[in-house]
């Protein structure tokens, strides 16, 4: 092999290569520590080239002297120095993907987050007082308009509303639930773990799939805190069941004089069977029901920021507002904008669907999405030239989030098949681009699902997978 004409001698030292024109000028501009890093980096990685006999003299897998030594440092450098977080292309078909950031804001959201980002605001003043006012004063009055509930409360997330409800009303009493409600959420939040955490004791009932009023009626002794109604996001027990509604529990909560609380997971404001969705209680539906306190997410089926939404009894409400835990979980203004925004979307029944991104990509039917897949394969045939076919597929999408797993949501894909190449180094490449680019693969395809898209993804879309092809 002629090729091989370096060996790991001609290495040259950290510092040495510190001194080559070109990089230490890198120095000037970034951090020293940083760059001596990427030198090490870069030095590192040719020794194993040289060890594994890769060296091609100046080729795609090689070095060839200080030439290639300069070029691997600066694209490291420059590798180093990029934003970790970057935009993605969501063409996975799975609307409230956790991995991608669950909800899309609306444009009324992303304005209101960048006004309070930019700018001072009124978070913690009252205008019209001059006084200091609450940072949840902004969301309660549309909260209790749309809900019906009393008063409401906002956190970090809905792990944390579960957490604080759970620790303010029952801290070191019993809390009954259904063994078929004892989840677990993605991200390690199950019921009987968030429960010991807040220091209430989990007084389970029933069986898996048959859960009765009496079950409870019969658990509740001077202890009982609260009755918890959980929803099975994730999963569905079906056949041969029995699940006790929250009107029952509320009914026997009254009796009891003891307080009931569901914790919805996604929490709807919208009926989704109107979508052709399974129908979801929505919170306005489980507040009018009887539940004392309802728990929902703000960035699942609401389509707004991460939240953990609080809505119920306004006594129960003030109790958990006096708890230093919620001084903990607070939210932060950017949150408190996108949600308000978010909330008020709803106040606007026939726009709603369209402005909130999450509700538009549930919502769009097969047909309407033909039409978009259609558009998005001509773009994509132009991109790949002879590199990969393109055709369309049928499919079903996802609502994700741990929301609906039972959902219909049928949709077509655009299917990518590389000639040249692997379909996981083609995938590989689209990660690595940015913005980035997810789809899902089957077998030697990867299928590119058009109802995540964004309106203005589709071309950057296609010069994204040109880049991957090698083609530009
Ligand atoms: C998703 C979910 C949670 C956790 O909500 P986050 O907002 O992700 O913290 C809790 N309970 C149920 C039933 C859920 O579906």
């Amino acid at each position: 092999m002629e090729d091989r004409k370096f060996t790991l001698r001609q290495i040259p030292k950290v510092d040495e290569v510190l001194k080559m024109p070109g990089i230490e000028d890198l120095t000037g501009v970034y951090p020293r520590e940083l760059v001596v890093e990427a030198v090490r980096k870069t030095l590192d990685e040719i020794r194993q080239i040289i060890i594994e006999g890769r060296v091609d003299n100046g080729g795609g897998g090689g070095w060839n002297g200080p030439e290639g030594i300069r070029g691997r440092v600066v694209s490291e450098v420059e590798r180093m120095t990029r934003p970790n977080l970057r935009r993605v292309i969501n063409a996975t078909g799975v609307v409230l993907h956790t991995n991608l950031g669950r909800a899309v804001l609306s444009p009324a959201a992303i304005e209101a987050v960048y006004m309070a980002a930019s700018g001072y605001s009124n978070l913690e003043l009252d205008l019209d007082s001059g006084k200091r006012g609450s940072r949840y004063a902004p969301v309660e009055g549309v909260l209790s308009r749309l809900t019906g509930a009393q008063s409401s409360l906002v956190v970090n997330n809905n792990a944390a509303a579960v957490l604080l409800a759970l620790g303010t009303l029952a801290r070191g009493r019993e809390v009954v639930v259904s063994r078929g409600q004892l989840v677990e959420i993605g991200g390690s939040f199950r019921i009987p773990e968030v429960m010991e955490q807040s220091g209430a004791v989990l007084r389970e009932v029933g069986s898996t799939n048959k859960t009765y009023p009496d079950d409870y009626r019969r658990a509740i002794n001077e202890r009982t805190a609260l009755l918890l109604h959980v929803h099975t996001s994730n999963y569905r027990i079906v056949g041969f069941t029995r699940e006790t509604t929250v009107e029952e529990l509320a009914a026997l909560g009254r009796e009891a004089g003891i307080p009931v609380m569901s914790d919805l997971g996604s929490g709807s404001l919208l009926n989704m069977d109107q979508f052709g969705l399974p129908p979801e209680p929505t919170v306005q539906q489980t507040v009018a029901a009887g539940a004392d306190v309802v728990t929902f997410s703000g960035d699942k089926l609401l389509g707004g920021p991460q939240a953990g939404i609080i809505v119920g009894k306004k006594e129960l409400l003030d109790r958990m507002k006096k708890n230093p835990l919620t001084r903990a979980l607070r939210i932060d203004k950017l949150t408190v904008a996108a949600l308000e925004a978010t909330l008020r979307e709803y106040l606007d029944v026939r726009g709603v669907v369209q402005n909130v991104p999450a509700l538009r990509m549930i919502s769009s039917g097969r047909e309407q999405l033909r039409s978009r897949a259609e558009a998005l394969s001509l773009l994509l045939e132009d991109a790949a030239g002879e590199r990969a076919g393109i055709s369309l597929e049928k499919d079903q999408s996802a609502v994700g989030g741990g929301a609906m797993p039972t959902a219909d949501l049928p949709t077509w894909l655009v299917s990518v098949k590389p000639a040249g190449m692997a379909v996981e180094e083609l995938a590989g490449r689209l990660r690595q681009g940015n913005p980035a680019v997810i789809g899902r693969i089957r077998d030697d395809r990867l299928l590119l699902d058009v109802r995540t898209l964004l309106k203005d993804e589709d071309m950057i879309l296609a010069g994204a997978l040109a880049a991957a092809l090698g083609r530009e």
